[in-house]
């Protein structure tokens, strides 16, 4: 049976009734993955062993049996974690990240570890420190990034749904090149205790699923405080029926004429017009309106998140991690040899661009700057919500695109992420769906913002798209 294509609601179902055994499901995704994954390349390890000795009995919980993949910079306790960065490797955490206990808690099987672009910093997978991924729509592709691993495996049928981190669009961007779901929650609705930090203030974790439906589901199990972290909001997790049931008729969503104009692929533009046609005659109501402080999102970003990242990885210095340059003569030798060798090139690009706008005298022209205006910018989103339920954009202005096109022009690279950054800028909830596919046949997203803590409108709506269309149906050609 190829269980791989369904949705873990079906697969648990099927457990449910006893129609499939949980042994059988993790040999179907293992035997799945051995089969394409030598092209896909979505793992950076896999766990048969220990997947098929939990998969003897069913587990008890919500995702009792149900196989997931992990990107691997979310910490798990005793296997590795690469972050898919020399620096790390063979870094083995003593503890698992809150989310993975959650998982734990609900009965999952850790299938394996997902590639990522090195610290989750890049939107192709190009800039891994291990391997590139590959697209399984189109194996000449980049699958999107830094989630490029577990888009993919969802993506090819190599495992039922996998878990993310979103710091710029790491989880929408993937989604919508790879045609899988990716939802992005609302900052601090997920813990981040146990996610290797890029840029603290704006990383989160989120799912990857073929269906809205089993991106609730596993919100349900990972969502809620955690007093590990200390920008977790004091919410209870999620109900997942409750994220899924909101009347969508009468919904008005907005369309911020900043992302339809330059920039905007024409089949991606058409294929997003048909999906606001769908979501039109699901009884929304469209409206447009306007994001003024769009164009200075990517610059802001790159500010704020480089800054971040400076700070974050001075913890990699050969003492504590990881990697240590095997020659060096006093300790300060030591530190620079070991991050010379262990950060790639992207990587060490970010952490001079970050140590310069917090360096003395250019603090308050680049780095202050940068915080008002990202604060301008979640003004934006305020003032758009006090009329609408949800806006409604592209969440890619292209495609997938081919390897080695951007990898040379980090500028190129970073715009790949203009319609998702703002949302973590803001720190409001996003939801990237397949809503169709270019004439070359690669996948197209819809992406659905919320206001903050209101995941239910934009899973409900995504749902209800997601039950008049079958665009989330469509396997690749592998
Ligand atoms: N592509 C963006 C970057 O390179 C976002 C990455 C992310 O969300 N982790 O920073």
């Amino acid at each position: 049976m190829e269980l791989g294509w369904l949705s873990v609601k079906e697969v648990l179902d099927l457990l449910d009734r006893g129609e499939v055994g949980c042994g059988e499901l993790t040999r179907d995704l293992l035997d799945r993955i051995g089969e394409v994954d030598p092209r896909v390349r979505a793992f950076t390890n896999v766990f048969p062993r220990e997947a098929l000795e939990l998969s003897r009995e069913r587990r008890q919980g919500p995702l009792g049996g149900i196989p997931i993949a992990v990107k691997d910079n979310i910490c798990t306790l005793g296997q590795e974690t690469t972050c898919a960065s020399r620096i790390l490797k063979g870094f083995r955490p003593p503890y698992n990240a809150t989310v993975i206990e959650r998982l734990e808690r609900a009965g999952y099987v850790l299938l394996g570890k997902t590639n990522l672009d090195e610290f989750a910093m890049g939107s192709s997978t190009e800039n891994s420190g291990l391997f590139t991924t590959h697209n399984p729509w189109d194996l000449c592709r980049v699958p999107g990034g830094s989630s490029g691993g577990s888009a993919a495996a969802v993506a090819a049928g190599e495992c039922l749904a996998a878990l993310g981190s979103d710091t710029g669009g790491s989880i929408r961007q993937p989604a919508s090149f790879c045609g899988v779901v990716g939802l992005k929650p609302t900052y601090g609705r997920v813990s981040r205790f146990g996610l290797v930090a890029f840029a603290s203030s704006l990383d989160q974790i989120g799912p990857l699923t073929r269906t809205v439906e089993d991106a609730a589901l596993l919100l349900e199990v990972i969502s809620g405080h955690d007093p590990r972290d200390s920008t977790s909001a004091p919410y209870p997790p999620l109900k997942a029926e409750e994220l899924l049931s909101k009347e969508v008729k009468g919904m008005v969503l907005g369309l911020p004429r900043e992302y339809y104009g330059e920039g905007l692929d024409l089949q991606v533009g058409e294929v997003i017009t048909k999906a606001v046609r769908t979501l039109e005659e699901l009884g929304c109501r469209v409206e447009e309106v306007s994001l003024p402080h769009t164009p200075y999102a990517v610059a802001t970003y790159y500010l704020v998140a480089t800054a971040e990242a400076s700070s974050n990885l001075a913890r990699y210095d050969g003492v504590r991690y990881g990697l240590r340059a095997f020659e060096y003569g006093d300790l300060y030798d030591m530190y620079v040899k070991t991050r010379s060798q262990g950060f790639g090139p992207e990587v060490k690009r970010r952490i001079m661009l970050g140590t310069y706008a917090l360096s003395a005298g250019y603090y308050d022209a680049y780095y202050l700057k940068a915080q008002k205006v990202r604060t301008l910018i979640r003004r934006d989103f305020e003032k758009v919500f006090e009329t609408c339920d949800a806006v409604v954009t592209p969440t890619s202005p292209t495609p997938a695109f081919k390897m080695g096109e951007r990898v040379l022009d980090p500028l190129t690279m970073y715009l790949s992420d203009i319609y998702t950054i703002s949302v973590n800028l803001a720190g409001v909830p996003a939801v990237s769906i397949p809503c169709g596919f270019t004439q070359e046949g690669l996948p197209v997203g819809l992406q659905v913002i919320g206001k903050a803590f209101d995941e239910a409108t934009i899973l409900s709506l995504g749902h209800a798209y997601q039950e008049v269309t079958d665009w989330h149906r469509k396997r690749p050609p592998l």
